[in-house]
């Protein structure tokens, strides 16, 4: 099957100079921009209290922003026309499913809101992930709850999935492989996947792209094997160390004060540059980035 992807360049979700603060405390994000491209798989990384859920639920157009804009696919987050929102789906932390109701019945009540709603999708997703359609949604494990609102957020083939800590309730062993095949169920679409976590090795193998939320804004977006081959740490005098940067083209991402004027230097290098001899630079992890960058 050849892979559909929306021809079109308009982001699925940009952000600019968005700022949202909760009364009697700092700025939450902080004039934050973002965008958000068709067929991106985005993990976006912070720690606790960092901001992830203001972010998604502001990008959503659940929460209005003190300051700044945010577009899904071109139209005001705030007054999207129906045909938009549906190309929408959320998952966010804490779905409040109806108890009540078994997993069949719910399905049912939210295929009726979407034009567009894939039964054999559904049907597959709730055998492979263990789900039996007739029992009391309260009889479910936190974990299986929380796969029934996926495969609901998934049921209309969003062409945007944003989804909040989506493995929180999952233990750890199968964490990573039920993210992969999560985004492998949309990525075949083209559309656009953002999950926040503050567990980094969700993102290995998973995630493509990474954001760092930190004071409020996006302070770096990358895939994550560029980001790995190209971030280098550098020491020296801070003379040096801007005479480097200039000789190396890099963009410095994070500058570090050391003892006797000397600094440390996280850098970004240029896309397939090499390293001149006689310059020492430390390849980095993705833990070292996650410490440095958040
Ligand atoms: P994360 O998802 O990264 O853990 P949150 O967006 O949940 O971060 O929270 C960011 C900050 O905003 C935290 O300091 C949190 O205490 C605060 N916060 C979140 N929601 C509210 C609220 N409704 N009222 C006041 N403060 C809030």
């Amino acid at each position: 099957m050849t892979p559909h992807f929306p021809h079109t360049d308009t982001p699925s979700a940009e952000l600019s100079g968005v700022s949202v603060a909760y009364p009697k405390s700092p700025a939450v994000l902080d004039g934050l921009d973002w965008s958000l491209k068709p067929g991106q798989v985005v993990g976006l990384l912070g720690r606790n209290g960092a901001g992830k859920t203001t972010l998604l639920e502001t990008l959503l157009g659940l929460r209005e922003p003190d300051a700044g804009h945010v577009q899904l696919f071109g139209q005001d987050a705030l007054t999207l026309d129906d045909a938009t929102r549906a190309r929408i789906g959320y998952v966010p932390q804490h779905s409040d499913l109806f108890e009540g109701f078994t997993p069949a019945q719910l399905l049912a009540y939210f295929k009726s809101f979407y034009p567009r709603w894939n039964e054999a999708k559904v049907e597959g997703l709730m055998s492979r992930w263990d789900i039996r359609p007739d029992q009391p949604i309260r009889k479910l494990s936190g974990g299986q709850k929380q796969r029934l609102s996926i495969i609901r957020a998934l049921a209309h083939e969003p062409d945007l999935l944003v989804l909040d800590e989506p493995v929180a309730s999952l233990d750890p062993a199968g964490r990573r492989d039920f993210l992969r095949e999560l985004v492998g169920q949309v990525l075949d679409r083209g559309a656009t996947v953002v999950f926040s976590t503050h567990i980094l090795s969700d993102l290995e193998r998973v995630a493509f792209n990474i954001a760092f939320l930190s004071q409020g804004r996006i302070a770096l977006q990358a895939p994550l094997d560029e980001l790995l081959d190209q971030v280098r740490a550098f020491t020296g005098s801070v003379t040096e160390m801007a005479a480097l940067m200039g000789r190396l083209g890099a963009e410095p991402l994070k500058r570090t004060p050391l003892e006797a004027g000397r600094e440390r230097v996280l850098a970004r290098l240029p896309a397939q540059a090499a390293l001149p001899a006689g310059v020492a630079g430390e390849r980095v992890n993705l833990d070292d980035l996650f410490t440095e960058l958040t």
